[in-house]
């Protein structure tokens, strides 16, 4: 079985050499930023407070150059911190958006007006990442 070479951030996918040919994007959800080489994987020891603070500020970075690029960089955020936190999903969401999303499963809290978009975990469960 030939190696993997790129894992779509968006929809999780991973292709071979083979699989992506000449695609300048990804060919399952399309899209256009840099993929990673899961033969890159790690695991580190990293502290979930601290994980969180990185989670939280890379997503507010992303909402503010959004419109600044075709990547998809919200979307990206959500979907890396989605596959993280379903390694520990017992823990405090990663984002502010899933943070709002738990509390208003597990409360009757209605929450009527937020700053805080929480639209790229819902497009992020459309590609179950
Ligand atoms: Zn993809």
């Amino acid at each position: 079985m030939p190696d993997k070479i790129a894992r779509c951030l968006i929809c999780n996918e991973e292709f071979t050499k083979e699989e992506l040919g000449h695609a300048s994007c990804c060919p399952k959800c399309g899209n256009s930023g840099l993929p990673a080489n899961p033969k890159e994987d790690v695991s580190i020891k990293i502290n979930w407070h601290e994980l969180r603070i990185l989670t939280i500020w890379a997503n507010n970075w992303a909402v503010r150059i959004k419109d600044e690029t075709k990547t998809q960089p919200q979307l990206t955020i959500a979907c890396i911190a989605r596959r993280i936190q379903k390694q520990h999903p017992d823990k405090t969401p990663l984002t502010l958006a899933g943070e709002i999303e738990q509390i208003k499963k597990e409360t009757d809290f209605k929450i009527t007006e937020t700053n805080i978009d929480d639209k790229p975990n819902k497009i992020a469960g459309e590609f179950n990442a």
